[in-house]
């Protein structure tokens, strides 16, 4: 495995691999990598010929006060996961090498980002955009892989690359849970025993809005109330939003209507974490409920017990 930190080393490199006929599959992180990370890697893997994975905590998409100086960061743990996954390029920049000069070009993408992480965090999507679009001008025409962890983000990306005719293939990729239903993130480093248990409100809350609409409920106001009600009234748990919202272009919809994906998004703040869950839904044509409530980490998908 080769570590990279220089962009133009690592365009070259990739536009050889291309020349040699070679698919390339990008994984963009910012480290501290775990079995959600790894799954993207695996699946990148077994989609394409040469895996690439960015290491790089971005400083345009953390807000004034939020957690860039503290963000966890373990290069070495890192450089072991991305070598048992058979990556075959890190691609690791400082902030120097990402932005030697003040940018004055920013990626918006309008709509998309008015609601959940983007209200509550409003510079966060500007700077996932730009970084994105720089990291896919970086590594030329591949197969891009996002997890649904972050669904607003997919969302994001998915249409930045259709507005800007980009050259990549956006494969999205299941939320990876802890066998008791957590959604692994950077971040569940923060959790003290106490509020790592707390923080099971947030999937619990989310399967049982599942089970409200398997058992029949189709009013939006209904669902979205009773998912605020069962995840704020959670021991440790303060709200940042709970909304059911249309899947494709995240607005507000009245009810649920069969053949479209639906996605149930919350964020809170547990203990010292802010972490964010969500479950997508359909209703197929006959009514009946496909959820996608992720993953386990060995890639079968998440049962409740
Ligand atoms: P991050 O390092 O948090 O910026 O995440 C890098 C990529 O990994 C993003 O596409 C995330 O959506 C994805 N990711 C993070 N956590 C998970 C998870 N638990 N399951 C699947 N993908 C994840």
């Amino acid at each position: 495995m080769r570590i990279i930190s220089h962009v133009d080393e690592l365009s070259r490199t990739l536009e050889a691999a291309r020349r040699d006929g070679r698919s390339i599959g990008f994984v963009p992180t910012m480290g501290f990598l775990h079995a959600g990370h790894r799954a993207l890697m695996a699946q990148a893997k077994r989609a394409c010929d040469l895996v690439v994975v960015s290491i790089f905590v971005n400083p345009l998409q953390f807000g004034v006060n939020e957690d860039l100086a503290g963000y966890p960061r373990d290069f070495e743990s890192d450089i072991a996961a991305c070598t048992a996954e058979g990556v075959e390029i890190v691609f690791h920049p400082s902030v120097e090498e990402m932005y030697p000069t003040p940018m004055r070009t920013v990626v918006t993408v309008t709509g998309l980002t008015d609601r959940l992480c983007g209200a509550s965090r409003p510079t966060h999507f500007a700077g996932v955009a730009t970084v994105v679009a720089k990291l896919f001008g970086m590594v030329g025409p591949c197969d891009a892989f996002f997890g649904k962890k972050d669904y607003q983000q997919v969302a994001v990306v998915k249409r930045l690359v259709r507005d800007l005719s980009l050259p990549v293939n956006v494969v999205e990729c299941p939320t990876v849970r802890e066998d008791d239903g957590l959604a692994m993130s950077s971040r569940n480093t923060y959790l003290d025993v106490p509020a790592r248990q707390n923080a099971l409100a947030l999937s619990r809350s989310l399967f049982a809005l599942v089970d409200s609409i398997g058992a029949g409920e189709r009013n939006r106001l209904q669902i979205e109330s009773d998912l605020v009600q069962s995840l704020g009234s959670s021991q440790g748990v303060t709200i940042d939003y709970a909304e059911v919202l249309t899947g494709d272009d995240l607005t507000i919809t009245e009810s649920i209507e069969v053949g479209r994906e639906y996605v149930a998004a919350v964020a809170a703040r547990v203990g010292a974490a802010r972490l964010i869950d969500n479950v997508s839904f359909t209703l197929d044509p006959s009514g009946k409920l496909l959820a996608d409530l992720g993953a386990l980490r060995d890639g079968l998908p998440f049962v409740r017990s």
